[in-house]
């Protein structure tokens, strides 16, 4: 069964090419801040807070982006909603927009602008529209939470929606996009690109990451901005960390040899910032160290709605490198 998984996992992550991973929409710094400003327009509005609004709308952005089959975010949110949703089940017109008569059928479009129409192609009336339904359960975190319990009906985009607002709310900004390489570069470092190579230990599995080679306690960084999702032992990966960045990405870092101070699940961390220390641990019962040579293996994931497939970080890997060299 877990080799069926790893196999359906594998032929995912041949379905969803890396460069996927990168959105195609407009993503500048100028469009952020249009962004930014209808957060907190709506938030003005509603009583839901910005950093909410903005995570949702992240949350469907990143999803649209690695289905294909859904069409690409384009405009200024990313919120996609049905039409049958919007309009109402039983609304037999499913192109009038006239905001009285799609709140008559029980419609969840709302008209943000003031324009009398409730418009589904409209950024500021679908925003709007997503905080009135939201405040239909309350302003507080635990009520936001079981509003997206009950919109998106899974658990996973509840908890991912509930730290990229996080994220927001803390650095208070969606200008986020930095990384950095996980090792100072002034550290003895190697690495090669090795994803998708077999791994024998524990029955055969593809190696899902990349194996920096460095010394034993060199300090490893965090790449982006996210939260701690994982932290703890396996006996695959020994001491691990996973951070979940704003674009739905996952980093997987193991065979720790320990954790930097403050690091727990649910902190807030940002590119540079120091979570552990390069070690050999795993392949084994907790604290087992020393089966193999110390390295950091970084992986990456991505989630697309469905599942968190695998995809190959050595190209990310060295662009961080080369801008990390920039920068110094
Ligand atoms: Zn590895």
């Amino acid at each position: 069964m877990k080799q069926m998984t790893l196999i359906f996992v594998f032929a995912l992550s041949l379905m969803y090419p890396a460069h996927l991973g990168l959105a195609k929409e407009d993503n500048t710094a100028s469009q952020k801040e249009k962004r930014k400003s209808l957060y907190l327009k709506t938030a003005a509005v509603s009583n839901i807070p910005w950093y909410y609004l903005a995570a949702i709308d992240q949350y469907e952005r990143n999803i649209r982006s690695a289905q294909k089959e859904l069409p690409d975010p384009n405009g200024l949110s990313g919120i996609l909603i049905p039409d049958i949703k919007w309009f109402g089940l039983t609304n037999p017109n499913h192109k009038k927009t006239d905001a009285k008569l799609i709140n008559l059928m029980d419609g969840f479009g709302q008209d943000g602008n003031g324009d009398g129409k409730a418009d589904p192609d409209n950024p500021e009336d679908v925003l709007y529209s997503m905080a009135v339904y939201l405040n239909n359960y309350g302003p507080n975190r635990d009520n936001i939470k079981i509003a997206l319990w009950k919109y998106y009906q899974s658990g996973k985009a509840v908890d991912i929606i509930t730290q990229i607002a996080k994220v927001y709310q803390t650095f208070n900004t969606i200008q986020l996009s930095n990384h950095d390489f996980p090792i100072p570069l002034k550290y003895n470092f190697d690495y090669d690109s090795t994803w998708g190579a077999r791994r024998g230990y524990g029955g055969l599995r593809i190696h899902e990451g990349t194996d920096i080679f460095a010394d034993y306690g060199t300090p490893v960084k965090a790449t982006s901005y996210g939260t701690i999702e994982l932290i703890g032992w396996n006996r695959f990966g020994g001491w691990r960390v996973g951070i979940r960045d704003t674009q739905n990405n996952y980093h997987y870092f193991a065979h720790l040899k320990g954790y930097a101070d403050g690091i727990k699940k649910g902190s807030v961390v940002k590119p540079g910032q120091v979570i552990g220390y390069v070690g050999s641990s795993g392949y084994g019962p907790e604290g087992t160290q020393g089966k193999f040579p110390p390295h950091l293996h970084y992986g990456m994931y991505r989630y697309n709605g469905k599942t968190d497939y695998s995809f190959d970080p050595y190209p990310y890997l060295r662009q961080w490198q080369q801008q990390a060299k920039q920068e110094k």
